[in-house]
């Protein structure tokens, strides 16, 4: 076991069947991974993706990016802290008190926030910009926003080769916001089933060629079993519509599913419009990976 898994304890999560309308109609059986079960802060996807950049690092503070009702900063403040880490939050826009949910509690985690306007935030990646925050709070693990580089894709395949490949489905859906967690787990399947990833920002057209490329970066492969759909990110990153947030508390009270409207929500929204579109062929089985992401905005946890 790797120093990673001991502080962090992995949590084993569910499979559980949903029994909707719209998928008895359409005659396919859905699945939900309850994947947001894995870990009470570091949650869903973040678990797997902070895994490897997290245990083999030879310093101790990592810096990291994020808006202010980041995911991935609440998940990375709650691993620095378990792990004895110094962390520092490079966040969009400026400090407004008090301070929402998210930044409260990456605060109480120890994680030093280090807010800056959106234009300097668009240049956050420039060597200039890391160069000054190497002056400001010295020697640190730059971890991109949102999580994503290779350390995190072999997390995310690792995932899905332990957790995943075994299990009985055909269709694999996943919300994706920097397609980081759906190309690891492409990868893990090996080719097997259908890939089904859900943009939650507006245009993600551009998606399909940053998993292309990750794929073909991190395994030299480009695997033909898989798609980004774009029609579904109801207005934008963020953005909801009443029908959204109808879903979303449906789901809670007929199936007592929790989701967020930023990501889960938007791909239970995927899910059924295309059970009901006839995507699916009769018989098959889609499994919906729940993410995580109930701490953050709309989140119903
Ligand atoms: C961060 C996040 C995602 C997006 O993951 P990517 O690897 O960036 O595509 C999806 N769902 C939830 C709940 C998240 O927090």
């Amino acid at each position: 076991m790797h120093y990673f898994d001991a502080v962090l304890r992995y949590s084993e999560t569910p499979v559980t069947e949903i029994h909707d309308a719209a998928c008895e109609q359409a005659g396919i059986r859905l699945l939900v991974k309850r994947e947001d079960l894995n870990h009470p802060w570091v949650s869903g996807n973040k678990w797997w993706k902070l895994k490897y950049n997290l245990e083999k690092l030879t310093v101790k503070t990592i810096l990291t990016f994020g808006g202010a009702f980041s995911n991935h900063i609440f998940a990375t403040a709650a691993a620095a802290k378990e792990l004895g880490l110094e962390s520092i939050g490079v966040i969009r826009g400026e400090r407004i008190e008090p301070l929402n949910h998210t930044l409260t509690f990456a605060e109480q985690c120890g994680m030093k926030l280090h807010f800056i306007s959106r234009e300097m935030y668009r240049r956050k990646g420039e060597p200039d910009f890391i160069a000054s925050m190497k002056e400001r709070f010295g020697n640190f693990f730059l971890i991109p926003e949102g999580g994503t580089n290779s350390l995190a894709v072999k997390g995310c395949q690792e995932f899905a080769r332990e957790k995943l490949s075994h299990l009985d489905f055909d269709f694999l859906m996943l919300p994706i916001g920097t397609g980081g967690t759906m190309a690891g787990i492409i990868a893990g399947l090996e080719g097997r089933r259908q890939v089904l990833g859900v943009s939650v920002l507006k245009n993600g057209g551009f998606l399909s060629n940053d998993i292309g490329f990750l794929l073909q970066n991190n395994f030299g492969q480009s695997y033909g079993n898989w798609e980004v759909l774009t029609s579904y990110d109801h207005g934008g990153y963020a953005k909801v519509t009443q029908e959204l947030l109808d879903l979303v508390s449906a789901m809670k009270m007929k199936h007592n599913l929790p989701l967020d409207t930023v990501y889960t929500g938007k791909l239970m929204s995927a899910v059924l419009k295309e059970a009901e579109r006839g995507r699916f062929q009769r018989g098959s089985t889609v499994l919906a990976l729940h993410t995580g992401g109930l701490q953050g905005i709309g989140g119903l946890s």
